[in-house]
């Protein structure tokens, strides 16, 4: 009976057929037996979509400030201020790493921050003041602009902006993100304004209807169930179905650093992490971009490819990951390498996947144009 009903959904989910939460909280769920089953359709629906591509993109990480109002369990990269290791970059640094990433052949100014500082700690103000700007948002705007003036494409994640927020920053960004991390309250969360899950989809309802391509994904392993896993993935592909703006879909593993006191769970292990990727390439269908970062999964890369990945994202030969500054990133050469044992091709692509290059309203003509210029310098990145 449970192998008839895992064929019935596979077929299914194989058909383009949408999978309700609890055909894929059967698939969560299902036992170790079936696991491969599941991998063979998401690889499959995977190959159908992507015509055996891997895509990822060269990268620079810089955080803008890692002072935050919030205080997620998980976080290992906010600090107060005067803590050893509070930074808000200048734009000068700004500038100067910019400039090192163009010369190094990166495409991406990743831009990571915490979420509104100014608004717990008014002498953060005075630091934003010297900068010459008067809000989170404006340092973030200023940058955006200095990244595209030495030749990069900025893709922003700065926390929950409002709608305002957001249009400013579309004509400076190629993409935008935010990690829905969960569409349920969890004790991980406890203190944080900006992670309510209403706030979360608020965002990304205002993202799809300013047009802007956006990345977004889950937090796996912070304290949520399985049912909480499928129902986040069923709410990120309605309103993809609705709006046509989510670019990416990430699944990142929660990994407990020693640094944390309090850590929210253990985080997924690698058998768990390829049955959700499968899961989700079940759910979202052929055509979803779904990424996993490879700094966080050195072991396992193979075994996620084999369960429907088909984007490695951002990838820094310059900069670490400061928000998993424990994980290096892995080199370009090796990715191509898993990619080709399994069959694939790495491809390098820019911060906004190819699709929304000519869809209407989603680039500004003059990221449009920039994106092609890379894309031409840089020998096809689309
Ligand atoms: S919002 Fe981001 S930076 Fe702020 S505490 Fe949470 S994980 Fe850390």
């Amino acid at each position: 009976m449970a192998v008839l009903e895992l064929t019935g959904i596979l077929d299914r989910a194989l058909q383009g057929e949408p999978l309700s939460p609890e055909e894929g909280l059967r698939l969560a769920q299902g036992p170790p037996e079936e696991l491969p089953a599941l991998l063979e359709a998401a690889a499959e629906l995977r190959d159908r979509g992507h015509a055996r591509r891997v895509r990822f993109s060269r990268s620079l990480f810089l955080p803008l400030t890692n002072l935050c109002r919030n205080r997620c369990a998980y976080c290992g990269f906010r600090r107060e201020p005067g803590q050893p290791g509070q930074h808000t970059m200048t734009f000068e640094e700004v500038r100067r790493d910019c400039r090192r990433a163009f010369r190094a052949g990166c495409t991406e100014a990743l831009f990571c921050l915490g979420d509104r500082p100014e608004s717990r700690w008014p002498s953060h103000l005075e630091t934003l003041r010297r900068l010459g700007v008067d809000s989170t948002a404006e340092q973030v705007a200023a940058a955006c602009r200095i990244a595209l003036e030495e030749g990069l494409l900025p893709h922003t994640n700065a926390g929950a902006l409002t709608r305002e927020e957001l249009a400013r920053l579309k004509p400076l960004n190629a993409s935008m993100g935010l990690m829905l991390e969960s569409a349920s309250p969890l004790p991980a969360h406890d203190g944080c304004p900006d992670k309510a899950p209403q706030v979360r989809l608020r965002v990304l309802r205002e993202a799809g209807e300013l047009r802007i391509p956006f990345t977004s994904g889950l937090l796996l392993g912070i304290g949520e169930t399985p049912r909480q896993r499928v129902e986040a993935l069923a709410i990120l592909r309605d309103l993809h179905r609705e709006f046509g703006h989510i670019q990416e879909v990430i699944l990142q593993n929660f990994r407990p650093d020693k640094s944390l006191p309090h850590p929210p769970g253990v985080g997924p292990g690698l058998e768990e992490m390829a049955r959700t990727m499968a899961v989700a390439r079940l759910m979202l269908g052929a055509a979803f971009n779904l990424q996993a970062p490879p700094n966080l999964n050195p072991q396992g890369l193979g075994l996620l490819l084999r369960a429907g990945l088909n984007d490695f994202g951002g990838v820094s030969s310059l900069t670490p990951d400061h928000i998993n500054p424990e994980a290096p990133w892995p080199q370009v050469g090796d990715l191509a390498r898993v990619c080709a044992e399994e069959g694939l091709h790495l491809v390098e692509r820019l911060p906004v996947h190819p699709k929304f290059l000519d869809r209407p309203g989603f680039l500004v003509p003059e990221i449009r144009r920039r994106a092609e210029e890379i894309s031409f310098r840089t020998g096809g990145t689309r």
